[in-house]
């Protein structure tokens, strides 16, 4: 099975993507990578999708990536015996430490952080931003709230303190027992929530050693500030638009994810952008011409994936949201507009061995006929670096590990396959030819770019590039 397009699409797992009818439904699809968001699944949900999703892997004998979502120190309150309740403009409302569940008038706020910051006339934020709350009196335990913007509330709905600065740790005690968790399932990717420095992505580094690849969500101004050193210690990057849309005015997004887009692709860093891309179609079959648009954008900036949140996790189209995505990117990659742009944008520091040959083979690609680069990575840079220069065709990764295989589902171009080790470049020629003409990216005197390193199977040695045929089985 192979995708045609070069964008990869995130689905977020949720009570409507949990069996395994439903998740496979998803990755017929097109998702290409699964969120798993630790803010709501206890361990054993999490345990069972991660063990669906390997299952599927299996059946189609194709790698696929997982994401984990840590919670970070996300603010959230607690729940309600209701499920939700409906805030009105004008209404008196508590929010307290008493962990019982909420009602009507009051609900849990686990944070005793926020009541000792927060001052009469502060603001507290519920639900992206939608609940506006204003505080009429607080304590070290409790504030006295009146709704001043309503709408529908329920259990551990997000809480952003725009006006006031709190001072917290960048792992709490849960994200490290889930960080643990996750590592020892063996998911791929794990974002961290709520970064405000490359101190805090270094902590949880430190942590995982090495067992997944470091995704750090910017949702936070100070992220934004710090942008640079943080992307220099992360694997990928998330543009968490909630939360950042909540944190800053909302009009400042766009011009901030088009600059983040830019700089991950010149450090060839797969970037994601997220949240609220079909929003209308947690209820709708079909998205607005608004959210098209947006998805749409994001792929003219070269953005490696879009990703689903609600839409897929608790919506009631799922499945109709994904080929949404995925058709709208096969329309947008067909626009000649779409690789002038491309063009036009391509930014990055170019100066080793390994980055002239991925450019060379770009090249190569631009000039004469061929089907496919196929590359052979062994910790991904090199699949990264084929990726960061936005070839025409498709990009097969070739690796000896499952491990990176999974990972690199998430890269703009990628097509993974689990390969044997090359023993020498003869080798290496033969198990490209063959990969690409069993995955059918063509055949006979049909042609493939390969890049390899000698010696082999060490990591950043690639200094060949070639042509070959396809050839016949
Ligand atoms: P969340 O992160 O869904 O975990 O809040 C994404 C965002 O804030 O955009
Ligand atoms: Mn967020």
């Amino acid at each position: 099975m192979k995708r045609s397009r070069n964008l990869k699409i995130v689905a977020t797992l949720g009570p409507a993507s949990s069996s395994y009818s439903a998740i496979k439904e998803m990755f017929v699809a097109g998702a290409d990578v699964f969120r798993l968001n630790m803010s709501h699944g206890d361990h054993k949900t999490i345990t069972k999708l991660h063990g669906i999703i390997r299952d599927i892997e299996s059946e189609f004998k194709r790698p696929i990536g997982i994401l984990a979502d840590l919670q970070g120190p996300k603010l959230r309150i607690g729940t309600f015996s209701r499920g939700k309740e409906i805030l009105e403009e004008g209404d008196r409302f508590r929010l307290d430490l008493d962990p019982s569940e909420g009602d009507k008038t009051r609900v849990c706020l686990p944070h005793p952080e926020i009541f000792k910051a927060i001052r009469p006339n502060s603001t507290l934020l519920v639900n992206d931003g939608k609940i506006r709350l204003e505080v009429m009196s607080c304590g070290k335990d409790f504030a006295e709230v009146k709704v001043v913007e309503g709408g529908e509330i329920s259990g551990h709905k997000g809480v952003n303190v725009p006006d006031v600065i709190l001072p917290l740790a960048a792992l709490s005690s849960k994200d490290r027992s889930d960080l643990q968790f996750a590592c020892e399932l063996g998911v791929d990717w794990l974002a961290l929530s709520f970064v405000q420095s490359s101190a805090d992505v270094k902590e949880a580094k430190a942590l995982v050693k090495g067992r997944a690849a470091i995704m750090t969500k910017v949702e936070k101004p100070a992220a934004i500030d710090q942008f640079d050193e943080i992307l220099d210690s992360s694997d990928g990057i998330m543009i968490a638009r909630g939360d950042l849309g909540v944190e800053l005015p909302i009009h400042t997004v766009p011009p901030i994810q088009k600059r983040l887009i830019r700089k991950c692709r010149g450090e060839a860093k797969p970037v994601i952008v997220a949240t609220q891309m079909l929003e209308s179609m947690i209820n709708s079959s079909t998205p607005t011409r608004a959210e098209v648009s947006d998805v749409a954008t994001a792929i003219y900036e070269g953005a490696d994936a879009v990703m689903l949140s609600a839409e897929s996790a608790v919506g009631k189209y799922p499945v109709e949201s994904i080929q949404t995505m995925n058709n709208v990117a096969i329309s947008v990659e067909k626009d000649p507009t779409y690789w002038q742009v491309l063009e036009a944008s391509r930014t990055g520091i170019r100066k080793t061995v390994p980055d002239a040959i991925t450019l060379a083979a770009r090249q190569i690609a631009e000039t004469t006929d061929v089907k496919a680069i196929c590359c052979f990575t062994h910790s991904g840079t090199t699949a990264r670096l084929v990726s960061r220069e936005k070839p025409k065709v498709p990009i097969i990764i070739m690796t000896p590990f499952e491990k990176y295989a999974r990972r690199l589902c998430l890269v703009w171009g990628g097509h993974c396959e689990i390969t044997d080790k090359a023993l020498g470049f003869d080798d290496a020629v033969e198990i490209a030819t063959s990969v690409a003409r069993f995955a059918d990216f063509g055949q006979g005197d049909d042609q493939i770019i390969i890049t390899a390193g000698v010696p082999f199977n060490v990591s950043g040695s690639t200094n060949i590039v070639q042509v070959a045929k396809i050839g016949l089985s």
